[in-house]
C-alpha cells in the first residue's frame, strides 16, 4: 500500500464534531462567558461525558454521517454540554 492510499482515510471521532456542531447554540441559550478557556472547559467536559464514536472518514463525510445520528445520541451530546456549561458557570477558571 502507498502513502497516498493511506492518506485517504483518517479515524475520526464524530462526538468531537458533533459537540462542536451544538456548542454555540447551547452557549447561546444559557448566556455562558464563551471566552476560549470557558469553551475548552466546557468542550473537555461534554467529551469526558460522551464515549466516543470513531468512524473511518473519506472524503470528509464523516460529519454527514454524524448527523445521521439518533435523536437520543443528539440529546445525549446536548445534555452534555448543557452539564458542562452549568459547571463553568458555577466555576469559572478565571475571575
Ligand atoms: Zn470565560
Amino acid at each position: 500500500m502507498n502513502k497516498d492510499s493511506e492518506n485517504k482515510y483518517t479515524v475520526k471521532n464524530v462526538s468531537e464534531d458533533l459537540v462542536d456542531f451544538y456548542l454555540d447554540e447551547c452557549l447561546a441559550r444559557h448566556g455562558t462567558c464563551s471566552c476560549a478557556r470557558c469553551v475548552a472547559d466546557i468542550r473537555a467536559y461534554a467529551l469526558n461525558q460522551l464515549p466516543p464514536r470513531y468512524v473511518v472518514s473519506s472524503a470528509g463525510n464523516a460529519f454527514a454521517r454524524a448527523r445521521a445520528m439518533s435523536t437520543q445520541a443528539k440529546a445525549d451530546i446536548i445534555s452534555s454540554i448543557t452539564a458542562g456549561i452549568n459547571l463553568v458557570k458555577q466555576n469559572p477558571r478565571h475571575d
